[in-house]
């Protein structure tokens, strides 16, 4: 078993790689080598109020409100973390020998079948190390999947405006040429334009639904049959399902191939958190191309093993089968949630956004009619028009509240967006709080538009210096250390 880890290493480099033998003094300039170590003269003490310190002036979940749309940023469970220390679990070595690692395999075949069940695939493989990672091996499975079809033909992957960045970007990655397509004034992807795209040259089609807007495709099941009729497959960004867990599965839905972010639906922390995880599920014809190996179990002995028996797979897509620790943390979750639970959640993640959706409605533009599912956009264009006050600087205002700023400027066809997911985890309390915060800071752009413009000014770095920036890109960028005194 370890065979594989050591042959199929990440990005091929695995038995071809050679460590270098002997003292550094063989094979390192002398240049580079240091010659005296001056080590700092603290105590213990010292350096346990340093870095302790620094531990926090983080801004984390635990802290403060977190509301960055798209990504997720809900509670990280403690029950999470002591199940990831298990000593069966976090003391096991990455080599063991599959008879020595039952357990560990056990709960791997058993998240790889839980989320196939979840969100309606065949299969699943844990191994994506993120997000993005699992796009790009779900668009290397498409193309072995046509290569073997014999449809070396189909190049072109179909990304609609609203798309996170990482997708036309693994679509480019191996080498598909991405067609964007436009939003309808509903900001739902436009089937119509879809289905004038549609000929014998699309592969993918890569959509995300609940889509970036907040908002729940109107015509999914026509988009997905229209793509499969011109021979193509539909990828599912799933980086949103926190609006969809337990209520709607992608596979219901017609997709072929999809990824999950655990490190957001799931409670895996991130943000400088940890390690993230992006699982690829796939539908029954797309499943053999998965990477390998997968968690399997001998259906005679009950053994549990790692299945590298797989010709069709795409191979290993890094060194090991997954980030085990994080993917540990996320079972513990749904574990401790089951089915009702995980429902539930979505459902409040949905009841939470359009809370704070409905209130803000008073104060900044909502450009969109409908109710939203998990995260929502609101626009600061009219209030840039009447005060000149903009979406970077009611975020930059929020920040002296401590409350993290909403995504900004994206998805780009709302102009001055800011972008709002509060998460199932805050309360109504911390939810009427970040609304005030927000009305106050509109009603002062009203009032004195300049005092918002010159915010924040309480953070320990003020605000970059955007014409520096522009000038200067390549030569830092521009921070300004405010000393305490003047973080008035
Ligand atoms: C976060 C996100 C991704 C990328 O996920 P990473 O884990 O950050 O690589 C892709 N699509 C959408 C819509 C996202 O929000």
């Amino acid at each position: 078993m370890p065979s594989l880890l050591f042959e199929q290493g990440a990005a091929g480099r695995g038995s071809d790689f050679v460590r270098p033998s002997g003292s550094p003094q063989t094979f390192l300039n002398a240049a580079d080598l240091r010659t005296d170590l001056p080590l700092p003269d603290l105590t213990e003490l010292d350096v346990a109020r340093h870095f302790t310190a620094l531990s926090q002036r983080n801004f984390s979940v635990d802290t403060n409100f977190y509301p960055l749309g798209s990504c997720t940023m809900k509670y990280n469970p403690k029950v999470n973390e002591a199940v990831s220390g298990f000593a069966g679990f976090a003391d096991l070595h990455p080599f063991a020998p599959d008879e020595g690692a039952q357990g560990a395999l056990r709960l791997l075949w058993h998240m790889e079948r839980t989320l196939s069940s979840l969100f309606g695939m065949d299969a699943f493989s844990l191994m994506p190390a993120a997000g993005a990672h699992g796009e790009i091996t779900a668009m290397l499975m498409a193309k072995r999947y046509f290569t073997e079809r014999g449809e070396r033909d189909r190049v072109t992957c179909i990304v609609p405006d609203t798309a996170h960045g990482t997708n036309p970007a693994s679509a480019a990655m191996v080498g598909y040429h991405v067609v964007s397509i436009p939003s309808t004034s509903r900001g739902r992807t436009d089937l119509s334009a879809l289905r004038a795209k549609l000929d014998g040259s699309i592969a993918v089609c890569m959509m995300t639904n609940p889509n970036t807007l907040g908002l729940f495709e109107d015509d999914i099941i026509e988009m997905t049959r229209a793509v499969h009729e011109a021979g193509g497959l539909m990828y599912y960004d799933g980086a949103n399902a926190n609006a969809i867990v337990g209520l709607t599965r992608p596979g219901d839905m017609g997709f072929d191939l999809m990824h999950l972010n655990l490190h957001k639906t799931f409670s895996v922390p991130h943000g400088g958190g940890g390690p993230g995880s992006g699982p690829v599920g796939a539908s029954a014809a797309l499943s053999p191309y998965l990477p390998s190996p997968l968690a399997a179990r001998d259906e005679t002995s009950g053994a549990y093993f790692w299945d590298e028996e797989r010709p069709k797979s795409i191979g290993a897509v890094r060194a090991f089968p997954a980030h085990f620790l994080a993917i540990v943390r996320a079972y513990a979750y749904i574990i401790v949630h089951g089915a009702a639970g995980l429902r539930e959640n979505s459902r409040l993640a949905v009841l939470n956004a359009n809370y704070v959706r409905a209130k803000v409605k008073d104060f900044l533009t909502v450009p969109y009619a409908d109710h939203c599912r998990h995260e929502f956009v609101c626009s600061a264009e009219d209030l840039k028009k009447q005060t000149g006050v903009r979406a970077l600087d009611l975020a930059k205002g929020l920040l002296d509240a401590g409350v993290h700023a909403p995504t900004m400027y994206w998805p780009h066809v709302v102009p001055e967006c800011l972008m709002i997911e509060p998460t199932e985890t805050e309360n109504r309390h911390t939810l009427d709080a970040f609304v005030e915060t927000l009305r106050a800071l509109v009603t002062r752009a009203h009032e004195d538009p300049e005092s918002v413009q010159q915010l924040p000014k309480h953070t320990p770095v003020r605000r970059v210096d955007e014409a520096h920036v522009g000038r200067q890109a390549n030569k830092g960028i521009g921070l300004r250390w405010a000393p305490p005194e003047e973080r008035a």
